[in-house]
């Protein structure tokens, strides 16, 4: 096993706002605490692990389709769910320090994880983390609605729309992507656990009798998925949770595990639900959610395997699993080893100087590959520097445009892990890249 790096949390926090991944939201107004904007290189790694997610989840298969829920809901929806009632943490104050903490997260119950005293954390009490809002002009209760604290209410309550417009029949799913919202009592480690966030889940409905196979099928999916990105299978684990951590209503959960620089901690939980979601809806709304059995002519409630990840954690879990510090003749070398399919840039077209004479022939080179991948352009500093630039972002391929290219028609392509580089012919770029790339 691979023992975390202890300066590797502060690398990548200084890494994300030095090279425009990161930085912190309302930073000219002194910061606003826990929220954070992703910036332009950030908003792509986000994006592709998002889209990476969708194809995996919705494009690939036929037995899933997409859905963009509202994120403002009414309470109705939350009092079904049973979120108003139970989606709560246990809040301790310390009555030395002042300083707030959640209950089940402490080491030590009887210790205040801020000021070391023992015996000065108050009673646990219950905190909704649900954000309250109002719509329209009026406060009163009436008007009172909730930003979701998380996206999966949104599938169940369209459950049976989507059954009737996509004609699909359990076994199957439905995906989204999308922000929620939680008021959690202690929000840190950088982007791990925020306020405001994005998910990735998807409802999995299907025939009671088919739950535990379909559970242990979602386990082994999701943890392939992570895998084929390119996490380190030594940094990731599945994890059942206990008889004690279970939620009252599902049979079985089980965390995916990265190991973060303060030890193993959540990226995604797949649980199985059995039908409560759907039967609280039911029974709340008066709508019929069920489906109907053609072999025995019965209609039944579907039970549902929810595998629910977080986008913007596990973005900085491939930062983390990716990023690696090298030796190269004296000198160290920062680069982010991560997948082509999730690195922000996928090339970096260069030319070998600023000289107008390489410009229009960098700037074709640029335009044969901006339509089919994302890539950035760059004239400034010397080749090396810039390499090493690129090689920090995780590019995975650099195009060096020189003198020789205006005689040969050719380029110098070299690869990010293996710094190793190739002349190639622009007329073979296309292909070069799309060998390696696609
Ligand atoms: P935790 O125990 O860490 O509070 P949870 O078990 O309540 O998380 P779920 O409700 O299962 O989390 O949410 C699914 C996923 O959403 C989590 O695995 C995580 O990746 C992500 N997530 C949940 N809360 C946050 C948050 N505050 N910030 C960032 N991501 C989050």
């Amino acid at each position: 096993m691979s023992e975390p790096d202890p300066q590797l949390f502060d690398k990548i926090v200084n890494l994300s706002k030095r090279r425009g991944f990161v930085f912190q939201s309302a930073e000219i107004y002194g910061g606003f605490r826990s929220t954070y904007d992703y910036g332009p290189l950030g908003v792509l790694l986000l994006r592709n692990v998002k889209d990476a997610w969708w194809r995996s989840m919705v494009q690939l298969r036929h037995d899933v389709v997409g859905l963009d829920a509202s994120i403002l809901s009414p309470p109705q929806v939350w009092e079904a769910s049973g979120h108003l009632t139970n989606f709560s943490d246990p809040l301790v104050d310390c009555t030395t320090c002042n300083s707030r903490h959640r209950l089940d997260k402490l080491a030590d119950p009887e210790v205040c994880p801020s000021c070391g005293t023992r015996g000065s954390l108050t009673e646990a009490r219950e905190f909704n983390l649900m954000f309250r809002t109002h719509a329209g002009p009026v406060t009163e209760t009436a008007a009172e609605v909730y930003l979701r604290p998380e996206t999966a209410q949104g599938m169940f309550i369209n459950f049976a729309n989507v059954l009737h417009t996509s004609r699909k029949k359990p076994p199957f799913g439905i995906a989204q992507i999308g922000k929620s919202f939680r008021n959690e009592i202690t929000p840190g480690n950088f982007v791990f656990r925020t306020r405001e966030f994005e998910q990735m889940e998807m409802e999995f409905f299907v025939p009671p009798d088919e739950a535990d196979e379909w559970y242990d099928y979602w386990c082994r999916t999701r943890m392939e998925w992570y895998l084929d990105l390119g996490m380190p299978a030594d940094q990731l684990r599945l994890r059942p949770h206990d008889a004690d951590e279970l939620s009252h209503y599902s049979s079985a959960t089980s965390d995916v595990e990265f190991l973060f620089p303060w030890g193993w901690d959540e990226l995604e939980g797949i649980a199985n639900r059995g039908d409560y979601d759907l039967t609280q809806h039911a029974e709340a709304s008066g709508e019929k959610l069920d489906s109907f059995d053609q072999a025995s002519g019965e209609r039944y409630t579907p039970h549902v395997i929810e595998p629910a990840a977080g986008a913007t954690r596990t973005a900085m879990a491939f930062l983390m699993a990716a990023y690696a510090e090298e030796t190269v003749d004296d000198d160290t070398r920062t680069v982010l080893r991560l997948d082509p399919r999730i690195a922000p840039y996928k090339v970096a077209v260069l030319p070998l100087s600023k000289k107008d004479t390489l410009t229009p022939t960098a700037h074709e080179v640029f335009d044969r590959i901006k339509g089919r991948w994302m890539a950035d352009y760059d004239e400034t500093q010397s080749i090396g520097k810039r390499y090493a630039r690129q090689d920090e972002v995780g590019t995975p391929y650099c195009v060096t445009v020189d003198f020789d290219t205006l005689d040969d028609r050719a380029v110098t392509v070299r690869d990010r892990d293996s710094r190793a580089q190739d002349r190639v012919s622009l007329d073979k770029l296309d292909t070069y890249l799309s060998d390696r790339l696609d």
